[in-house]
């Protein structure tokens, strides 16, 4: 190590200074200069445009005073990958909250080509290289701080570029969205597909099941036995026809005219049921209820 300060610096210490800290001049100097190295600020920016401040990340991560009192941590946050920002990115405690706001989560579309979704839910047109994502929510971030005008919707007449004025990349960016919306499309229809099979599969099966049930129902409540009194028949009751009130009409009081809430209890008590049992119970019998009400449902929308 050798240049024309140090040799400066080296004119400055004695030798007996040096003695007395138990080290030559050459040393002192040598020690003093790795420890300036060592101490250097890293500092790092704020990831919103046009903001200024800094931080330094070394004295921040030692919990030492910065070597600029405008250089501390305090208050800064940190994004981690998996966003936009690849290496990580720094937030300044002013802009924490439009970050916050507006956090941008990388997305990688069916089509292989990458999109943000921002927490306030704004999307860019999907591309092909990944590390536009930055630049493209930037733009987003002085669109809606004011510090841009709002971009024109690409498809109102009155912003529609002429034919003559459109360039190679103006056609390449239409091509592009077109395309998006070929793969949107297909998407959209096998979605669409895989929801009418489970639907003509399921429907008949559940209107099956409320024929079914139904004829239960009918078969029990018009059947002369004392269903009250033999604890399987109770329980069958309680599943197929019900012991407690079931209307669900806002405003509906329990009155001495319906079943009230208490019949399933009443049951579980008169034949020992456990509390855990009852509850299941109840829980069965609003399964056979809603499949029953959902079948309804269906057919009153669909009428054959
Ligand atoms: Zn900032
Ligand atoms: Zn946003
Ligand atoms: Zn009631």
């Amino acid at each position: 190590m050798s240049s024309e300060a140090r040799e400066r610096l080296l004119q400055y210490v004695s030798f007996n200074d040096a003695a007395n800290e138990g080290v030559t001049p050459d040393q002192l100097v040598n020690d003093a200069i790795s420890e300036a190295l060592l101490n250097q600020p890293a500092l790092r920016n704020c990831l919103i445009p046009g903001c200024f401040k800094q931080m330094d990340a070394i004295s921040c991560m030692n919990g030492h005073k910065p070597p600029r009192p405008e250089w501390s941590g305090q208050g800064w946050r940190t994004l981690g990958s998996g966003t936009i920002f690849p290496a990580g990115g720094h937030i300044c405690p002013d802009h924490v909250e439009t970050v916050t706001d507006h956090l941008p989560r990388r997305l990688k579309l069916p089509s292989g080509r990458w999109s943000v979704e921002c927490a306030c839910s704004w999307t860019p047109t999907p591309q092909r290289w990944h590390g536009i994502l930055r630049s493209m929510w930037e733009q987003h971030i002085l669109t809606v701080t004011g510090k841009l005008p709002d971009a024109p919707p690409v498809t109102d007449p009155e912003h529609r570029t002429p034919l003559s004025d459109l360039t190679e990349a103006d056609l390449a960016d239409l091509y592009d969205r077109l395309w998006d919306a070929e793969t949107d499309r297909e998407e959209t229809r096998q979605v669409a597909r895989t929801c009418m099979t489970y639907y003509t599969s399921a429907v008949p099966a559940l209107l099956g099941v409320q024929t079914s049930l139904e004829a239960l129902r009918s078969r029990i409540v018009t059947d002369s036995r004392d269903w009250s009194s033999d604890k399987l028949d109770a329980w069958l009751w309680a599943v197929l026809v019900g012991l407690n009130c079931e209307n669900t009409e806002a405003g509906h009081v329990h009155d001495d005219d319906c079943a009230g809430d208490q019949g399933l209890w009443d049951m579980a008590r008169q034949h020992g049921i456990p509390t855990d049992q009852a509850i299941r119970t109840g829980q069965l019998r609003w399964w056979v209820a809603n499949a029953i009400k959902v079948a309804k449902q269906i057919e009153e929308a669909n009428p054959q």
